[in-house]
């Protein structure tokens, strides 16, 4: 299997321009790991490949996985079905819902097979009975969990640090489950430290993840990581009038194209510990485009609807 088929390989990093960046004598560049391909980027790129490469090693010919209607994962699954030669099965949490949304309808177009769970039978998704169940149903496949962090999403994503070609003290990446930031964590050397900006509310839990994470992958003690907690904005695909125009202002700026999931909120926080003063002046951070603009088309009425609010 060639893992590194139509995959660009050269990740450009681009350098931010701002007052505020200027004002602390701090350096930010953006590490567009959104154009690695046009269907399965980011780092969700880094987080199957090994996974894929796994399943066929174990002569599996289908993928199955979990995940919300408007899931970046489910996307990115379905097209490295279509992409490598799966068939591939996406466990939808909630019910079906018609037309499809433009995330689902991708995945249909790419072949997916849904199933949907209703959300207290999506709760216990990794329980035997369920897997069972689903096996009846589609036959033997290969499981990628939820969000598709594992040992071997761990491994992928070390390499996004060798993709970086400029200098830097800091690795920014926003957290869902926590694979890209263990990654990230397990691929630095020296004494550089990866910082990860939880876009869950109450999710202390996401320490223990990366934590066990980390320990699947390697048996090397790694330290040099952390999650804050500060700009869930209230929570999994919450967002505010504030963060849009954070937004905005940021795109106008950079001419860089984010979303309010992820990297909206990763970046907002940068610049708010900019300002704060938490960075020293004459530090380098890299903030991980870790993409997610497909995510964009179902959210256009949410955000309309904000901007007439106010
Ligand atoms: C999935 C995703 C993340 C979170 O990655 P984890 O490894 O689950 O923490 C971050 N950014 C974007 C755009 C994503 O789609």
């Amino acid at each position: 299997m060639n893992l590194n088929k139509e995959f660009r390989s050269e990740i450009p990093s681009t350098k931010v321009d701002h007052p505020a960046l200027n004002d602390a004598g701090v350096t930010l560049f953006i590490n567009r790991l959104d154009l690695t391909h046009p269907f399965l980027s980011g780092n969700k790129y880094y987080k199957l490949k090994y996974n894929l490469s796994e399943a066929e090693k174990q002569g599996h010919d289908s993928l199955l996985t979990f995940g919300g209607a408007y899931s970046n994962h489910i996307y990115a699954t379905a097209a490295a079905g279509k992409i490598f030669n799966f068939k591939t099965i996406g466990v939808i949490r909630g019910e079906e819902h018609k037309p499809l949304n433009p995330t689902l309808s991708f995945a249909n177009k790419c072949g997916m097979k849904f199933y949907y769970l209703n959300r207290k039978t999506y709760r216990s998704k990794t329980n035997p009975i369920v897997i069972e169940l689903l096996e009846d149903k589609f036959g033997k496949f290969y499981l990628i969990p939820e969000g598709g962090s594992n040992a071997l999403a761990v491994k992928g994503c070390t390499e996004i640090v060798n993709s970086i070609e400029v200098n830097f003290d800091h690795v920014c990446c926003a957290v869902g489950t926590g694979g890209t930031l263990a990654g990230l964590a397990a691929g630095l050397a020296g004494n550089k430290k990866a910082l990860g900006f939880s876009i869950l509310r109450g999710a202390s839990f996401l320490n223990e993840n990366v934590s066990s994470l980390l320990q699947s992958y390697s048996k090397k003690e790694i330290t040099n990581w952390q999650i804050n907690f500060d700009y869930h904005f209230g929570g999994y695909a919450k967002f505010n009038i504030e963060l849009i125009n954070f937004i905005e202002e940021f795109e106008r700026q950079s001419k860089i194209p984010i979303e309010p999931i992820y990297t909206g909120k990763m970046l907002y926080g940068i610049f708010d510990l900019v300002k704060k003063g938490s960075f020293t002046s004459g530090e380098t951070i890299i903030a991980i485009h870790t993409g997610g603009l497909q995510g964009l088309a179902g959210l256009r009425d949410n955000i309309s609807q904000l901007k007439n609010e106010i």
